[in-house]
């Protein structure tokens, strides 16, 4: 997997520039976007994850075109966006039943069969039958991680997911990433530093809209 960003900007309407020509290049690892609140992090999962389009700069995910070939992207990746909006009063079986059926994968035993090891995988197992709204914080995002996951992306991209867990969800999520991260690519976006330094070989710092810094988490950190 490689995914090479160049270039990159974005204003927003109300004159805000998001992403200032921002630069980056992504290959197969667990990478870390650390920045603080408002730095384009945000934006630039947005804009990775086709749901927002740049003023200028372009985005490959091996070789395609994020901007012009959404559809074949979309197809290559998970996202689990910050906040994950309103949870359903389905459960998790069914939810993810459904979403698998939208995906076109029609025959039956298939579909229980990826469930049944993505619900084991995400830790959901025992909760299966229980609504989604119902869910504590930490599972809410370990869902969200499933439905990222059903499209069976190589590249999966999480922002901030930690926020708002508790110690013992925030262990368990990140340990369910750092699996995950040996398989797929994970672009992990947060504010946490520690997020960074336990999970992933490379990083980026990024603020105001720039990548400020790149490399090895300990270098990175301490050039700070
Ligand atoms: P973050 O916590 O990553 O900074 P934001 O608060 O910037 O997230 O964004 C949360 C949501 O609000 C996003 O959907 C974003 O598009 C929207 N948003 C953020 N800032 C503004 C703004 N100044 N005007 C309009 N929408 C905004
Ligand atoms: P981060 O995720 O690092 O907090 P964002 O990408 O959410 O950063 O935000 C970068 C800047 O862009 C902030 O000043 C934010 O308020 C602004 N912003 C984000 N989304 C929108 C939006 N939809 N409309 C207007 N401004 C936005």
């Amino acid at each position: 997997m490689a995914l090479v960003i160049e270039g990159l900007s974005k204003t927003y309407p109300n004159g805000v520039q998001a992403l200032k020509d921002l630069s980056l290049t992504i290959g197969n690892h667990m990478f870390g976007l650390l920045g603080p609140n408002g730095a384009g992090k945000s934006s630039l999962m947005r804009t990775i994850a086709t749901l927002q389009d740049p003023d200028a700069g372009s985005i490959t995910l091996d070789g395609i075109d994020v901007v012009r070939q959404k559809d074949q992207v979309r197809r290559l990746l998970g996202y689990l966006p910050q906040e994950f909006g309103v949870y359903p009063k389905v459960s998790a079986l069914d939810m993810l039943e459904h979403l698998a059926v939208l995906k076109g994968v029609t025959h039956k035993g298939e579909r229980r069969e990826m469930i049944e090891a993505l619900l084991n995988q995400t830790n959901l197992w025992n909760a299966r039958k229980k609504a989604i709204a119902t869910y504590s914080g930490g599972m809410k995002q370990r869902f969200g991680i499933a439905q990222a996951l059903l499209a069976n992306p190589r590249l999966v991209i999480v922002d901030e997911p930690t926020a708002g867990l508790d110690p013992a969800e925030r262990n368990r999520f990140l340990n369910l990433l750092a699996g995950i991260g040996r398989d797929v690519t994970v672009i992990l976006s947060t504010h946490i530093v520690d997020d960074v330094r336990e999970l992933c070989p490379r990083m980026a710092i990024i603020a105001g809209g720039q990548v400020l810094l790149e490399g090895a988490p300990n270098e990175a950190i301490a050039a700070l």
